[in-house]
């Protein structure tokens, strides 16, 4: 009977432990989105801690991603004094403009400003942002692969300066 307990507690530990280790291997999303953004920021999360960027920042900012049905011409809208991002309900099944969105709405929060070229580009039509990086429409994820790198380094000269300001 002894040897039962004992061994169940030993299970408890390991099972513990392992959970730890996997846990740790990823960062926590903090904030509350659907599962199509869900995926996609908790990527940008991932990435933008390869770069040393502090991933907090956006916990601190907001609290949700919403869908809703915007204008057309808007594909997504950060709004700091609610706390969300907005995501256009028409766009959340098209995973390439989404991502997209996202990262450009989360480079915002970061405080970045628009840009002409890579993902702080705006006024991109949904067509234009698949012929940029969808590989099957003659755009290729390399392209996107490099605007992401180009991103996650603005956001770390930004919160490097910032930092240098406190
Ligand atoms: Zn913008």
């Amino acid at each position: 009977m002894r040897n039962i307990i004992k061994n169940a507690l030993i299970m408890v530990v390991i099972v513990a432990c392992f959970m730890r280790c996997c846990a740790k291997k990823e960062i926590n999303n903090p904030i509350d989105a659907h599962p199509y953004s869900f995926q996609h920021v908790k990527k940008f999360l991932n990435t933008a801690d390869t770069y040393g960027i502090d991933t907090k920042e956006v916990g601190r900012n907001i609290d949700q991603v919403l869908e809703y049905p915007l204008n057309q011409n808007l594909l997504g809208i950060y709004i700091p004094s609610d706390r969300h991002i907005v995501i256009n309900s028409s766009i959340t099944r098209d995973s390439i403009t989404l991502k997209k969105t996202l990262y450009h709405e989360l480079g915002h929060l970061y405080g970045l400003k628009h840009d002409s070229i890579g993902i702080m580009t705006t006024y991109l039509t949904p067509q234009e942002i698949h012929k940029k990086y969808c590989p099957l429409e003659g755009g290729s994820d390399e392209v996107w692969k490099k605007d992401v790198d180009n991103l996650m380094k603005e956001i770390k000269r930004k919160q490097d300066s910032i930092n240098l300001v406190k």
